[in-house]
């Protein structure tokens, strides 16, 4: 099952990344020391990203029904063989403006795993959702939230981002819809990146409630892209839209 293990690597750096007024972004404040950039509270926009691991899965189609209806874009993570498995869902995905990234063919601890294989469990799962949905993905999340410089090196050759999260529902480890609506509802703050899986009914079953409740205090709900706006670039690794990236192997 998907665990995740974020694997926290000291705090980001700064450097390298422009101000993005798609996302509304701006600069860090004038407080001494701040690191990274902030979301202008007072001009700029509520937004927050939920991304889905490890689809598409049985209640996909249903969760794009209940995102449609609320206008509400989301980032899926897909696993290589269920894509395979359900081209048409990720091509409906594709179509309703939700982003497609790249969480392995099998959902595999990639750093167990030999470079060669690392680049096929990458390859197989960007051809499957290119053959999909027409698409190439350019943002990739590891499974587990595992990962170490080697990897992040394949990721960054490929010309992918690595995209982590902010906010960790946990729903993998308690299954229950109204604890996944209350720590995403706590932990949310404008910039931020929500863990999630869609393949966990008691997860799909949240989501219309949350997206009601974000919207209703003012977020709009969008794609990782669109949340990172121009700030978003291969090689690096995001965590929100707050902190500057990190640059791996530096
Ligand atoms: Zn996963």
């Amino acid at each position: 099952m998907p665990r995740s293990v974020a694997a926290r690597r000291g705090a980001a750096r700064r450097g390298g990344w422009t101000s993005s007024s798609e996302s509304g972004l701006s600069p860090p404040g004038a407080g001494a020391g701040s690191v990274g950039w902030v979301i202008d509270g007072a001009g700029g926009e509520r937004v927050v990203a939920l991304t889905f691991d490890d689809g598409p899965g049985p209640h996909t189609r249903w969760l794009l029904d209940e995102l449609a209806a609320r206008d509400a874009r989301v980032t899926f993570f897909l696993l290589g063989e269920h894509v395979a498995a359900d081209p048409a869902t990720v091509r409906a995905a594709h179509e309703a403006g939700h982003a497609l990234g790249n969480h392995s063919w099998s959902h595999p601890d990639l750093t167990t795993l030999t470079p060669d294989e690392v680049r096929t469990q990458l390859a197989r799962t960007a051809d499957a959702v290119r053959a999909a949905a027409g698409v190439t993905p350019i943002m990739f999340r590891p499974p587990f939230g595992t990962y170490d410089d080697a990897l992040l090196a394949l990721v960054a050759e490929r010309g992918d981002a690595t995209i982590l999260w902010d906010v960790d529902t946990r729903d993998w480890d308690h299954d229950d819809t109204e604890q996944t609506t209350r720590i995403a509802l706590d932990g949310i703050r404008p910039g931020s990146i929500v863990l999630m899986h869609d393949p966990r009914r008691s997860t799909v079953a949240a989501v219309p409630g949350l997206v009601d409740a974000l919207q209703a205090d003012g977020y709009r709900l969008v794609t990782v892209p669109e949340l990172l706006g121009s700030g978003l670039r291969g090689g690096r690794l995001y965590r929100d839209a707050r902190s500057v990236p990190e640059v791996p192997g530096r």
